[in-house]
């Protein structure tokens, strides 16, 4: 493994860049892999193809759409006192979560069309990423 932020040889067991005292991992200069000097816009090493840290970060970015709420929490939640919003409050909506608790869920109407959001799999947190059974 190389130092991504000088490109030096580490050992694989390194904890610190010895040259620059960087921890190992950070910087996206150097590839880790080959130790090639890095674009930092690319997704992958030039040299070896392995993927960058910005790379990586795109290729984890696939499943950052995805909710890390509960999803049969949010689905009990509703089921039970989505009148209430609390289930709007659980996923950090506190804004229309105040204004499900003043008008009943929308007189009822916005708790049933939460309850078949979260079952579809639709119903999203207040980062905008869906709330997903068996995530
Ligand atoms: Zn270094
Ligand atoms: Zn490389």
């Amino acid at each position: 493994m190389f130092c991504k932020s000088c490109g030096t040889k580490m050992n694989d067991n390194q904890i610190v860049c010895l040259s620059c005292g960087c921890s190992a991992g950070t910087g996206s200069e150097f590839c880790a892999n080959c130790g090639g000097k890095l674009n930092p816009n690319s997704v992958a090493c030039l040299n070896c193809g392995v993927a960058s840290s910005f790379g990586a970060a795109q290729i984890q970015g696939k499943d950052s759409n995805v909710s890390d709420k509960d999803w049969l929490i949010t689905l009990l939640i509703c089921l039970f006192v989505g009148g209430l919003g609390i289930h709007r409050f659980y996923v950090g909506k506190t804004g229309t979560g105040i204004l499900w608790l003043f008008t009943l869920g929308c007189f009822g109407i916005g708790s049933i069309i939460d309850l078949i959001m979260i079952l579809c799999g639709k119903f999203t947190d207040a980062d905008g990423k869906e709330i997903k059974h068996g995530k």
